[in-house]
């Protein structure tokens, strides 16, 4: 066998034509590559094609391409002992820019970078996977943000005031004459929100909250209470207690959530003289929590924290600052008129007498929806 001291360099591709076949297929089989990979290199054009070849079979193969119609000549170039990892009749022509094996001239054409076959199965592996994750992370984001929606559609729809409110009241506690008086008082609530509906709205709805009254119940452990400075965690763990002390309450008294636009759970304490009331609620929730005594029949206090609490979960904001009092002037029922005033602004709980001082409610008389709370639950759009 005569030693490859010889190539064929390319010019100029042959013009498309019928002769453009033999001279592939006698490319192909000098350079002992597929038809596919002959016909790149002719395209390649000029390009020194990567095999040392014996003299006779560089002149054969410059007939077949001239014949073709290319230009060509033959190069004396002694050939190169380096070949290509994956094309084994051609020489190297570069290391992999990935992993450092040898490519050739081929390799650079198909790939369009100095890239071995196997770093190439490897990036189009990544390439895949990448798509697939981006895809899964779409799609686990869609579902997000379509359940976001009808919980916020959901949530929105509440503060149309098209349709009355379904609100549940849980009274957890001893049968007691306290838990009887709140009871019994529940109408005086959802006339209360008509009322006030109706100063912001005087076509509203007639009755815009509907109240159920569930129990009394006794709850198996006592209900949580949330830490004073709880950070977004503290907040997470203590929305998942409540869920799970919760639950059984529910069962116990054969309430369904999802039949509700809101729940207000009132813990009912024992006895003793005086009432009072403190409550939490999520802001833009459904849950509402109140701690409740009520002396006697009048439950006043107990009504404005469940009516506070409702609130909360439609939108509304506490107006009150940090010793208990009204904030001026958004803590106050009626805005237009001086100090001191006649009704407590239902998000404060307190009517003010001077600015830092004020008196708790004695009905719902003297309890009301003030111009910021109103705005902040959609009864009315005018900016206070
Ligand atoms: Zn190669
Ligand atoms: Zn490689
Ligand atoms: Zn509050």
């Amino acid at each position: 066998m005569s030693p490859s001291t010889h190539r064929v360099q390319l010019l100029r591709a042959p013009p498309p034509g019928p002769a453009v076949g033999p001279a592939t297929l006698a490319l192909a089989r000098t350079l002992q590559l597929s038809r596919t990979e002959a016909g790149l290199l002719l395209g390649a054009a000029p390009c020194v094609l990567p095999r040392g070849l014996a003299p006779d079979a560089a002149a054969g193969l410059l007939r077949a391409l001239q014949a073709a119609g290319a230009e060509a000549r033959v190069l004396e170039a002694p050939a190169s002992a380096g070949r290509c990892s994956d094309h084994a009749a051609l020489e190297d022509d570069g290391s992999c820019e990935g992993c450092g094996a040898r490519t050739c001239a081929l390799c650079t054409l198909v790939r369009g970078a100095r890239r071995c076959a196997a770093c190439e199965r490897r990036r189009s592996r990544a390439r895949h996977f990448k798509a697939l994750r981006v895809a899964v992370l779409l799609g686990v984001l869609c579902v997000a943000a379509g359940w976001a929606f009808s919980v916020q559609r959901g949530r929105d729809a509440r503060t149309a005031w098209v349709r009355p409110l379904r609100v549940a009241v849980v009274l957890v506690g001893e049968d007691t004459r306290g838990s009887r008086a709140l009871a019994d008082s529940a109408p005086e609530l959802e006339d209360w929100f008509a009322r006030e509906l109706r100063r912001y709205r005087p076509e509203g709805l007639e009755r815009p909250v509907q109240l159920q009254v569930f129990g009394p119940v006794v709850a198996g452990t006592p209900l949580p209470w949330p830490a004073e400075d709880g950070g977004w965690l503290a907040r997470l763990r203590y929305a998942r207690a409540l869920d799970a002390a919760l639950a059984p309450v529910n069962a116990a008294v054969g309430l369904t959530p999802r039949g509700y636009d809101a729940r207000l759970y009132a813990v009912v304490e024992p006895g003793g003289a005086g009432s009072f009331a403190e409550g939490i609620g999520a802001a833009g929730g459904e849950l509402g929590l109140v701690r409740v005594r009520v002396d006697g029949a009048d439950a006043t206090l107990a009504l404005t924290a469940l009516a506070h609490e409702l609130l909360h979960c439609l939108g509304a904001t506490d107006k009150y600052d940090a010793g208990g009092h009204a904030r001026l002037p958004e803590g106050l029922a009626e805005p237009e008129r001086a100090l001191p005033q006649r009704r407590a602004e239902v998000m404060v709980g307190e009517v003010p007498l001077a600015a830092g001082s004020g008196r708790l409610p004695e009905s719902l008389e003297e309890v009301s929806v003030g111009p910021v709370t109103a705005r902040e639950v959609h009864w009315s759009d005018v900016a206070p």
